[in-house]
């Protein structure tokens, strides 16, 4: 689902973020990245769907060359990927159905949905997606009324409507308190079950990662220090 072929990124500071990393995630793992701040965990996330350019290598997503495509090749195989961010980056004054929505935009090559106009189907399958993370009654809230956990439910949702295969969560507990954290790491670990979406966390807590992760990637200095089943992640690795 998705392969690093002898992937580096270096910043234009000549920081190296990422050293030769060679990794095949199949569909429906649910894999959490560990490591200290300044591994390079969100560094690997983000060059998965391409929002930032690696400097050598090669990434594929379903046997596609993501770091090859372009113009509405690369929209397409980006249709497929859910991201989700430590700080949930909803639209505050929108409701919460209008930012799951945003999830269809993809979709469309209309200027209807650039005014927020969404065929029915689109808003039946958003409310289907607020249902599916227990968060529908808060449909026409605005997000920014809502709590930590619940805008995050909502940025589940959001990828849930744009019908990810794959779901890229960037510290998505990282500002959450321990009982929030609780239920949206449930939540995540509930679709990739349900619907076998292959889901690829950052955390920086490996207790939270042992809990949750089919498979556990360390990394360190931008490499792989570590990469097998939760129960082979003791402490002294
Ligand atoms: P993590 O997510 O594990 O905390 P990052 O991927 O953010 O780690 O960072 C990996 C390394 O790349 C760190 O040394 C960090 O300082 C550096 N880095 C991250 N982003 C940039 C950037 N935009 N410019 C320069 N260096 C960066
Ligand atoms: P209702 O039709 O249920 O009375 P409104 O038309 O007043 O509700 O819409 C309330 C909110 O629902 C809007 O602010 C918008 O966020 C959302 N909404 C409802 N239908 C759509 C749609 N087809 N496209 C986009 N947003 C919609």
């Amino acid at each position: 689902m998705i392969e690093f072929r002898n992937v580096s990124k270096t910043y234009p500071n000549g920081v190296k973020g990422l050293k030769n990393i060679n990794l095949t995630i199949e569909k429906g793992e649910f894999i959490v990245i560990v490591g200290l701040s300044g591994a390079g965990k969100s560094t690997l996330l983000r060059s998965i769907n391409r929002l930032h350019e690696i400097s050598e290598g090669e990434i594929m997503i379903d046997n596609e060359s993501i770091t090859a495509a372009k113009g509405k090749n690369l929209r397409h195989i980006r249709r497929d990927i859910g991201m989700i961010f430590q700080n949930f980056n909803l639209v505050k004054r929108s409701t919460v159905l209008r930012n799951v929505l945003s999830g269809r935009v993809a979709y469309h090559n209309t200027l209807r949905t650039v005014f927020g106009l969404f065929p029915k189907e689109d808003v039946n399958l958003a409310l289907n997606a607020l249902d599916r993370v227990n968060i529908v009654e808060k449909a026409y809230t605005r997000s920014d009324q809502l709590s930590g956990g619940q805008q995050q439910r909502v940025s589940i949702a959001r990828a849930l409507a744009q019908e990810a295969k794959i779901i890229l969560a960037d510290e998505p507990v990282a500002s959450l308190d321990p009982l929030t954290t609780k239920q949206v790491m449930d939540d995540l670990k509930k679709i990739n079950q349900e619907l076998g979406i292959t889901t690829v966390v950052n955390l920086h807590f490996i207790d939270i990662a042992r809990q949750y992760a089919t498979r556990i990637i360390g990394l360190n200095a931008g490499e792989v220090v570590f990469d097998g089943p939760v129960d082979e992640a003791t402490d002294e690795k």
